[in-house]
């Protein structure tokens, strides 16, 4: 178990980096978690992602607690926890404030529509969630709710979060939500947009159903 908790990490610390080098998290924002058992890590309060040491990764309780250990995990660590306790079968979080997807919160716009195979594959519908202000109960449960008939979540004025299982896999499923986003502004740039025809939605969905989150 040491060696695997070591592994997770090691792993935490390569995709935090990832999601700073693509410019997902400006700044010190978002936050990575990772179900492991009875426990949760989650990344700490204020710091950069990009610049993870494994002190920044914090041990938390499934309610987010932390039972007698030492350091500060993130403030918005209610949200995650509470989506785990809707979702058993995930265990990794990614929220980020990725541009393009942000963008399109602020713009009021959600992208349930079908436009790229491999965002319905992987993600299905994304809804976007009103606007709550950060690290609330409000929020955590907003978007919790909403996480029990989806994987990824736009949120107004605040940015994304996407859910699965493994790093690796939720990080690629926030860099296809990123480049949906992108082809949804551009289309709107070109002032026409099809969507993928309503007959062959269905067999994206048994693919979905196929795989795992
Ligand atoms: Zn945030």
């Amino acid at each position: 178990m040491l060696g695997s908790l070591n592994q997770i990490k090691t792993e935490f610390i390569e995709i935090g980096k990832r999601l700073y080098d693509k410019g997902f998290v400006p700044g010190s924002s978002g936050n990575i978690s990772f179900k492991a058992q009875n426990e949760i890590l989650v990344t700490a309060s204020g710091c950069c992602l990009g610049e993870l040491t494994e002190d920044d990764i914090i041990t938390v309780d499934p309610d987010g607690n932390l039972p007698g250990r030492h350091g500060k995990p993130s403030s918005e660590r209610f949200m995650h926890t509470e989506i785990y306790k809707r979702r058993p079968g995930i265990n990794c979080i990614i929220h980020a404030h990725p541009p393009k997807s942000t963008a399109l919160s602020v713009a009021g716009v959600d992208l349930k529509a079908p436009l790229i195979a491999e965002a319905v594959v992987t993600m299905g519908e994304i809804p976007l969630i009103q606007y709550q202000t950060p690290s609330t109960l409000e929020l955590a449960t907003l978007i919790a709710d909403n996480f029990i008939d989806h994987d990824a979540v736009l949120m107004a004025n605040h940015g994304a979060t996407v859910c699965g299982k493994g790093l690796k896999k939720t990080f690629y499923k926030l860099e296809t939500l990123e480049f949906l986003s992108e082809i949804y502004i551009i289309t709107a740039m070109l002032n026409n947009r099809n969507e993928i025809p309503q007959e062959k939605i269905g067999e994206l969905l048994k693919i979905r159903e196929k795989m795992e989150s």
